[in-house]
């Protein structure tokens, strides 16, 4: 494990998936979850999640394939149906510098506003 990373037992994004933590589901199948984030940036802001744990995008490799690619094909869709009509940014915060919060792989998807520049340049 890294730092900062839970396991699957006490993971709150692995809570959400068996339901013991309540969130606004958007999304699910066998493979993959997307809820609402419970502290938005935007008018839409969900997080697509694999229901297995995976700590990060870090911590994938081939066998992930599969997810990953339902993971990115269903940010469209989701922005869509929940009214981002104008485009939306898809956001892997990943490890220490990429300042991940929770250690539960997740992609932000997030739109129906001017989401700004991409990162700030030093
Ligand atoms: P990150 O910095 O990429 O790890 O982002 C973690 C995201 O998870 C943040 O945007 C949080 O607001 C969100 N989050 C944390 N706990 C919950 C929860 N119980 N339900 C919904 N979103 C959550």
């Amino acid at each position: 494990m890294t730092s900062g990373e839970a396991g699957a037992a006490d993971c709150v994004f692995c809570r959400i998936v068996r339901g013991e933590i309540p969130a606004r589901r958007a999304y699910e199948d066998e493979l993959v979850l997307a809820f609402h984030d419970i502290r938005p940036a935007a008018p839409v802001h969900v997080l697509i999640i694999p229901k297995a744990h995976v700590a990060s995008l870090a911590d994938c490799g081939a066998g992930h394939d599969a997810m990953l690619g339902r993971m990115l094909g269903l940010a469209p869709r989701l922005a869509r149906e929940l009214g981002a009509t104008g485009g939306f940014r898809t956001i892997v915060n990943t490890g220490r510098d990429g300042r991940q919060e929770v250690y539960h792989l997740h992609m932000h998807v997030i739109g129906g506003r001017d989401t700004g520049p991409m990162i700030a340049r030093t």
